[in-house]
């Protein structure tokens, strides 16, 4: 084994931990307080913490807190043989940042502000290594247009479902599917994609999400959980868009063998 697998492996580690701390502390606290355990909320000791270690109560870390780890250690060992057009170090950069949204949006159906804002940043010096200035700022303004367009359509189809409801004389929930943080998330996806790119993005996110609400809906029906309300059940798109931007950032071979 090469030595200098030493360093993905370490970096892969430090990122995977600091994805888990944020993904703990920032949706509960939003800043950067001592660690708690997500269960009772006691605060853990930084050695405890960064150990795995149970809380003082007895519970254990969560499913989500390890597979963080592993998969970012795994690829960033993947990124560090086969890197990204953004090179290596900031490759792992958008890992990180990728790795926060896709938990805290999972877990809290949220995208918090100062990573949407990280994310710009991210984005524009992500895309105009990628793609050059023009297609990143023009994959922006796709994005946002895109998911605006997305955005106002899904305010129309609750309204209509309202009004439905409430003359059938029932209780309306004003519950939208797409939230602002979800406009930005694809904002900051086609800063980085790059124009037309992120029209590929974004369907593919979709499709993606389609394919894993199916699965989760025929499991609901084999295991007799299915009720009407499941197919009301929030999706969070979050995941799905960065899951597709993933794939075409870090899988660009693969990807292209999709393409026509
Ligand atoms: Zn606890």
């Amino acid at each position: 084994m090469d030595i200098l697998l030493i360093i993905p492996l370490l970096v892969g580690l430090g990122v995977g931990l600091l994805v888990n701390y944020l993904g703990d502390v920032l949706p509960i606290t939003r800043s950067f307080s001592r660690p708690a355990c997500q269960t009772c909320g006691a605060e853990i000791a930084l050695k405890d913490y960064l150990l795995f270690r149970a809380c003082a109560h007895g519970h254990k870390r969560s499913l989500r807190a390890w597979l963080t780890i592993i998969f970012v250690i795994t690829i960033s060992l993947y990124a560090w043989q086969a890197p990204p057009k953004i090179g290596y170090a900031l490759g792992m950069v958008v890992i990180g940042y990728f790795g926060l949204v896709f938990v805290i949006d999972l877990e809290h159906r949220l995208i918090l502000h100062p990573t949407s804002i990280f994310g710009m940043f991210l984005g524009i010096s992500v895309g105009i290594i990628r793609r050059g200035l023009t297609a990143t700022l023009f994959g922006g303004l796709g994005g946002l247009a895109i998911m605006l367009a997305f955005y106002y359509l899904g305010v129309l189809f609750s309204r209509m479902r309202a009004n439905k409801l409430r003359a059938a004389g029932e209780e309306a929930d004003d519950e939208e599917a797409l939230g602002a943080g979800d406009v930005i998330l694809v904002t900051v996806l086609g800063l980085m994609l790059g124009w037309p790119v992120i029209w590929f993005g974004v369907l593919a996110g979709i499709l993606i999400g389609g394919a894993v609400s199916l699965l989760l809906l025929l499991w609901l029906l084999v295991t007799g959980r299915y009720s009407k309300n499941s197919l009301m059940i929030f999706i969070p798109y979050g995941p799905y868009f960065i899951t597709s931007a993933f794939m075409i950032i870090f899988f660009p071979d693969l990807v292209s063998l999709l393409l026509p």
